[in-house]
């Protein structure tokens, strides 16, 4: 990877007014401002296809048709992740640009897009529908113009950003193109107004404690698993969480017991863990081990009788933080396309795509893909394409500067 900067750096990022002034180029860039409104129709057929996690299949193969029918070489791989690639001149670079084909919604969430006054509402419809949409726009101008590139700019529409899906999808890409990606372009959302540059790093755990249970009244005095929960909870949430780097944590699900006078045989609850810093990250998950430790042995201790109880805490969900390097080209890359543009933005932190590359040093960043949402991962999601060529024309420079554009 050193090497890898070390070229670019010394050949310097093309000007980019160069690059919008290219011939092919323009013409790309034209095509984006005339057919916004393509891009739109094809992000309401994308949302209508239920996409919840692990089963984004149907959408995949639409998303794989609209792919192939722009000039890309596509196939879907293993797991599912659907790769369109547009053959660059050098042979040994690609550039990833990625969308989540899942959405958080479960199968029977009804999907269909609402019209009202130019705004689109619908479950998905910016997260990740705007990404996909994007893509496939980006692909057709880039082949109605007969834009060359240095790398193979590889389009990806993949699965597993979402929740438990644990960014299986962008781990598999990364797998497939190991030492030949110089940048990783995450598109997700719609607002042109920020770059992700620093991934946030979660872990997921889930805490279960197992007793054997009895009667209310006559059992007294036996140790309770609830009990030893709540008293792992609370002495979880008096670990101070320091401002830099910023780190949360939050106790989202629990359950267990078995009626209002059963000394309950089960306890367990979901713990979010996040951080800007990894090492960060594992100090807290060890402070959480030993805040349930303690709490399972404080109940054993007040309890009269014998029968322990087991305490299991298991990772469900990893997401490793990272950081994108001031001085990385595909850093500068954004920031003149920005410039040449017009747009101003400012750096962010998310949980996304992103985090796995960055976590592993490659280059990478998240941006939205134009136009504007809210209400991600809510019922009342909604989408306005207005200035949508903004983010499309965004996104095209981008990724020329940094894959390098070829005349
Ligand atoms: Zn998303």
């Amino acid at each position: 990877m050193l090497m890898l900067m070390g070229t670019l750096t010394a050949r310097a990022v093309n000007p980019i007014e160069a690059i919008a002034q290219d011939k092919k180029v323009a013409k790309a860039l034209a095509w984006l401002d005339k057919n916004a409104d393509w891009v739109t129709e094809q992000q309401i057929a994308i949302t209508e296809i239920p996409a919840p996690e692990f089963a984004e299949k149907e959408r995949g193969a639409y998303v794989a048709r609209l792919l192939a029918a722009n000039g890309l070489n596509v196939r879907t791989d293993s797991v599912g992740n659907v790769i369109g690639e547009r053959q660059g001149t050098v042979e040994k670079y690609v550039v990833l640009i990625v969308a989540h084909l899942d959405t958080v919604f479960p199968a029977d969430t009804p999907v269909q897009v609402k019209r009202t006054e130019g705004r689109l509402e619908g479950p998905g419809i910016s997260d990740d529908g705007t990404g996909l949409a994007t893509i496939a726009g980006l692909a057709r101008a880039m082949d109605q113009a007969k834009v060359k590139t240095e790398a193979t700019v590889v389009f990806c529409a993949d699965v597993g950003e979402e929740g438990e899906g644990n960014l299986r999808g962008i781990r598999e890409l990364l797998n497939t193109y190991k030492n030949r990606i110089r940048a990783v372009i995450a598109i997700d959302g719609a607002a042109t107004d920020y770059v992700t540059t620093v991934a946030l790093g979660s872990r997921r755990l889930e805490v279960s404690i197992e007793g054997p249970g009895g009667h209310s009244w006559s059992d007294f005095g036996m140790p309770n698993p609830i009990t030893a929960l709540a008293r792992g909870i609370v002495e979880f949430s008096r670990t101070p969480m320091p401002e830099e780097p910023r780190s949360t944590f939050n106790f989202g699900v629990v359950s267990g017991g078995n009626s209002v006078n059963s000394i309950p045989t089960h306890a367990d609850v979901k713990v979010d863990l996040r951080s800007e810093d990894e090492a960060e990250l594992g100090r807290l998950e060890s402070e959480l081990r030993k805040a349930f430790a303690g709490a399972v042995g404080a109940e054993m201790a007040a309890a009269s009788e014998g029968s322990p109880l087991t305490l299991k805490i298991s990772v469900i969900g990893v997401r490793p933080a990272g950081k994108l390097a001031e001085d990385s080209p595909l850093l500068a890359a954004i920031e003149n396309a920005d410039r040449y543009l017009g747009n101003r933005s400012r750096l962010e932190r998310s949980s996304t795509d992103a985090n796995l590359p960055l976590s592993q040093g490659i280059p990478a960043i998240a941006i939205g893909g134009g136009g504007e949402g809210g209400g991600a991962h809510s019922l009342n999601e909604w989408y306005d394409p207005a200035g949508r060529e903004l983010g499309l024309k965004r996104a095209l420079l981008t990724i020329l500067a940094i894959a390098g554009a070829r005349s």
